[in-house]
């Protein structure tokens, strides 16, 4: 990933400092937080509050996601001792995440169903010029059967329950981690390993806040 010169090098320390005390532990996932300048993600208006652990507005009702959950999730994608290979976002929003998997994973394909955030991802990740990302304009609920399958599964949108097709492309030994409303007003973190071809471990983790998983695109 190209780094451009910018002078947030100590905010960006100081996040990934954050994100460590709410109790994430993976180096590699630190590092990578403490690695990608998340205000060239947001509004010029929003750089400000850049650093800060929390979600912040996108745009069409939708956010950039918060750090220390971020990092939580990417960490519960890792298995011990197994460096991520191919890797599928459902939930582009701004291009933030897909900027740290693409430093963690081999492979990240990510996938937007607003025509425009697709776009501004597109033009927010450009001066990276990094070379293993694809970001894909369509409905993530149905996957990405042309690239699957997939070691890891991230979805930064919270259904009701997690789409049939993500767990069929994701790869044996792999791991999915989504938000998954439980009702109007709660949603927690589900983690999936696919144990073999026929059978998922699913783990319920923390509650989280995420913003909902549409279906179709606009
Ligand atoms: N990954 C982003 C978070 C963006 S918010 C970050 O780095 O901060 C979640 C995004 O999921 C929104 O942009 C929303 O439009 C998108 N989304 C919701 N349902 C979707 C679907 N079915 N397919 C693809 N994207 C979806």
């Amino acid at each position: 990933m190209k780094q451009p010169v910018e002078r947030f090098a100590a905010y960006r320390q100081a996040l990934a400092a954050k994100v460590h005390a709410s109790g994430v532990k993976h180096g590699k996932t630190l590092e990578a937080i403490a690695t990608v300048p998340r205000h060239a993600f947001m509004d010029p208006g929003l750089h400000a509050q850049a650093y800060e652990d929390t979600a912040l507005p996108i745009g069409h009702e939708q956010t950039i996601s918060k750090p220390s959950v971020v990092a939580r999730m990417i960490e519960l994608m890792h298995k011990p001792r197994h460096p991520l290979g191919k890797v599928l976002e459902i939930g582009t929003g701004c291009g933030y995440q897909a900027a740290v998997l693409s430093l963690l994973a081999d492979e990240v394909y990510s996938i937007e169903r607003i025509r425009p955030l697709h776009d501004l991802a597109r033009a927010k990740l450009r001066p990276f010029r990094i070379n293993n990302l694809r970001l894909i304009y369509g409905d993530g609920i149905l996957g990405l059967p042309q690239a699957a399958p997939f070691d890891g599964i991230i979805l930064a949108a919270a259904g009701l329950g997690i789409p049939d097709a993500l767990l069929d492309q994701l790869a044996i030994g792999g791991r999915l981690v989504a938000p998954v409303a439980k009702n109007e007003k709660e949603q927690q973190l589900v983690m999936v390993e696919r144990m073999s071809s026929q059978r998922y471990q699913r783990t319920v983790l923390d509650g989280v806040f995420f913003v909902p998983l549409q279906s179709g695109v606009v």
